[in-house]
C-alpha cells in the first residue's frame, strides 16, 4: 500500500529540518527524507563547523517551530555590525563603520549558533512531533505530479503520495532537476575557510567584516570558550589561496589570520578544524511547479556576506507557512505554489544581485579599485539615515518592524 502524507520534504539539511519542525508544529503530517544522516556533534566526522547568524525576522520562525527555547541558551547575541576597510598598502583598518542595532530596535540584529548544534536541537524537536517522520539513508529519486497529488519515488523504490513536495535538497537540488527548472549561476573562483578562534580582547557582541582583497574576513561572536572570548570566522579568498591557507601549519596560519583581521581582537588562536566551502551565487528560474515548491539553497545560493543565506531560507519558510495556513485541507494547491513563487522570487533575485555586487567589491585586488571601494563605503555608510535604511534592508524588515522586532 502506498504511504500518504500532507507534505514531503526532500532534504534534511538545516533548512529542511527547520521546515519539518515548523510545518509539523503547524499540524501538518510531514515526511522528511535525506540520504545523509545528520551529524549532531562538533567532534564527529563530517560535522558542519559553520555557524549561522540568525537575523531578527528568523527568530519568530524558530519560535513558531518550537525551536527558539531550545536554541536561545546556546546563542551569542549580535548587537553591532562593524565594516572595516583595510584595503591600503598595509592590512591596517583605514575606515571603520558601525551599524548598531539599537539605532533601529531594542533587540540585537541577530543571534549566532553552530550548525551542528542546530541539527541536534532540530532532531530533538522532531522527536517531540508524532506527525513528523525523518527518514535518513533514503533520498528523493523521481516525481510524478497530478492535479490532486504528487507521487514521489524514493531511492529504496518505495513511493509516497503527498499534497505538497518541498525541495530543500541543496544547491544541486534533485527535485529542481526533476521538475526541469533551470538555474543561473555566478562563479567567483573563490572559496571560504570556516573555523573558530579564541582571542584576548572581548568581542563585545560586535560582528566584524574586514575588507582588503579576495573577499571579506568575517568574525562573528560566539559564547566564551574555556573562559576565553571566542568568534566564528569565515575567510573568503581565491580557491588557490584558500588551499594554501588550509594547508599551513597552525602557527603560520595563526600569524596570517591575525594580520588579515587587522589585529582588532588581538592575536587569534585557532580553536577548531578548518573547513573549506566553495562560493557561488545561484538562483532557480522558478521557485515552484505543480504541487511543488523549492526553498533554501535548492532555490538560491549566495556568498556568506551579511548572513543572508539561511535567513532567506527562513523567509521562504515564513511565506510558505502563511500560505499553507490558509489552505490546510490541501497545502499543494496552485493558490499556495503560485503565490509562493510570486512572493519570493523577486525578493530573492534582489538579494542575490545585491550580495553578488558586495562580494565583487570585496574581492577587488588592484589598489585603485580598493581605494574606490573605501570612498564608496565612506559615502554610502557615512549618513545615518542611509545606514538605518541599509540595516532594515539587510534584516529584511520594513520601517514599521521596529516595535515587532523589539520583543
Ligand atoms: C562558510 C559559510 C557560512 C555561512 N554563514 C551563514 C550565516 O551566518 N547565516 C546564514 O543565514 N547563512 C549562512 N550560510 C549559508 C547557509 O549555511 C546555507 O544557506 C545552509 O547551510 C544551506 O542549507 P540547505 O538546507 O539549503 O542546504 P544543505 O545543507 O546543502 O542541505 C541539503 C540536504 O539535501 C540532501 N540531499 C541531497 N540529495 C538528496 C536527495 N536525492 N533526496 C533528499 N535529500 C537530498 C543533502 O544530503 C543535504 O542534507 C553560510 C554558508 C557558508 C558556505
Amino acid at each position: 500500500m502506498r504511504e500518504t502524507t500532507d507534505i514531503l520534504i526532500s532534504g534534511g539539511g538545516v533548512a529542511g529540518l527547520a521546515a519539518a519542525c515548523a510545518l509539523g508544529t503547524a499540524g501538518f503530517r510531514v515526511i522528511c527524507v535525506d540520504p545523509a544522516p545528520p551529524v549532531t556533534s562538533a567532534e564527529a566526522a563530517g560535522a558542519d563547523l559553520r555557524t549561522t547568524a540568525f537575523l531578527q525576522p528568523s527568530r519568530s520562525v524558530l519560535e513558531g517551530a518550537g525551536l527558539w527555547s531550545r536554541l536561545a541558551p546556546h546563542a551569542a547575541p549580535l548587537q553591532v555590525m562593524r565594516i572595516i576597510d583595510a584595503g591600503g598598502p598595509t592590512p591596517e583598518a583605514r575606515l571603520v563603520t558601525d551599524f548598531d542595532a539599537a539605532d533601529i530596535s531594542d533587540a540585537p540584529f541577530g543571534w549566532n549558533l553552530p550548525n551542528w548544534l542546530l541539527r541536534r536541537e532540530m532532531l530533538a524537536r522532531i522527536a517531540e512531533l508524532p506527525q513528523v517522520g525523518l527518514r535518513s539513508g533514503v533520498g528523493f529519486a523521481r516525481l510524478l505530479t497530478r492535479e490532486a497529488e504528487a507521487i514521489v519515488t524514493l531511492s529504496d523504490g518505495s513511493r509516497i503520495a503527498a499534497r505538497l513536495v518541498i525541495g530543500a535538497d541543496g544547491r544541486d537540488s534533485p527535485l529542481r532537476e526533476a521538475l526541469g527548472i533551470g538555474a543561473r549561476s555566478f562563479r567567483y573562483g573563490q572559496k571560504a575557510l570556516a573555523f573558530a578562534v579564541t582571542h584576548p580582547h572581548p568581542h563585545r557582541n560586535v560582528t566584524t567584516e574586514v575588507h582588503r582583497s579576495g573577499g571579506p574576513f568575517t568574525l562573528v561572536p560566539l559564547p566564551d570558550r574555556d573562559g576565553s572570548p571566542a568568534s566564528a570566522v569565515v575567510w573568503m579568498e581565491s580557491g588557490a589561496e584558500v588551499a594554501r591557507l588550509a594547508a599551513l601549519p597552525v602557527p603560520e596560519f595563526e600569524a596570517e589570520m591575525t594580520a588579515r583581521s587587522s589585529g582588532i581582537l588581538g592575536p587569534l588562536t585557532l580553536a577548531s578544524r578548518r573547513s573549506v566551502w566553495p562560493i557561488i551565487s545561484r538562483i532557480a528560474d522558478r521557485m515552484s511547479g505543480q504541487r511543488t515548491v523549492l526553498m533554501a539553497e535548492a532555490a538560491h545560493v549566495v556568498p556568506p556576506i551579511g548572513a543572508q543565506g539561511l535567513n532567506m531560507s527562513l523567509a521562504d519558510l515564513a511565506c510558505l507557512l502563511e500560505l499553507v495556513g490558509k489552505h490546510r485541507q490541501d497545502p499543494g494547491l496552485p493558490a499556495v505554489t503560485e503565490a509562493y513563487h510570486r512572493r519570493r522570487h523577486r525578493e530573492v533575485q534582489a538579494r542575490v544581485t545585491g550580495i553578488d555586487l558586495l562580494n565583487r567589491a570585496s574581492m577587488a585586488g588592484a589598489q585603485p579599485l580598493r581605494d574606490l571601494r573605501a570612498r564608496a563605503l565612506d559615502l554610502i555608510y557615512g549618513a545615518r539615515p542611509v545606514r538605518q535604511a541599509l540595516m532594515r534592508a539587510g534584516l529584511g524588515v520594513g520601517p514599521k518592524a521596529e516595535a515587532a522586532a523589539g520583543g
